[in-house]
């Protein structure tokens, strides 16, 4: 059995608890930060990015590439059963939403707009991720 589908469920007093008051809204509010204003929009240091709530593997640095955006950007999580998706329509915008697979953090949307080999474009909020240097 999968290791990321053993879910996490935690309040939201616990996770306020645990989180900075930034990693709560983004995570748990489904917020967004500002473009350009996160520690890892422009990092180009080689590891594995987690989730910031729950540790669980979520994108690798070989699929970060620069979207222009002022968000992390990645081509493809590092397997499939990492993240989930849902389909969100606030803010009178269809996106698709995408959360962690463990602990059903907010991450960020997905698009089709990415480079090649997938040709999607994971947009994906600092305050959700934490980089694990090589
Ligand atoms: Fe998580």
């Amino acid at each position: 059995m999968s290791e990321a589908k053993e879910k996490i469920e935690k309040s939201d007093e616990e996770w306020r608890k645990e989180l900075s008051p930034e990693q709560y809204e983004v995570c748990r509010q489904k917020g967004t930060e500002r473009a350009f204003t996160g520690k890892y929009w422009d990092c180009h240091d080689q590891g594995t990015y987690h989730c910031a709530c729950c540790g669980n593997e979520l994108f690798s640095s070989d699929t970060k590439f620069d979207s222009g955006t002022g968000w992390p950007s990645f081509y493809r999580p590092i397997a499939e059963d990492k993240v989930e998706t849902e389909s969100d329509n606030s803010f009178l915008m269809r996106r698709t939403e995408v959360i962690c697979g463990r602990c059903n953090a907010h991450l960020g949307h997905v698009f089709d707009d990415g480079p090649a080999p997938t040709h999607l474009r994971y947009c994906i909020n600092s305050a959700s991720l934490k980089l694990e240097k090589k």
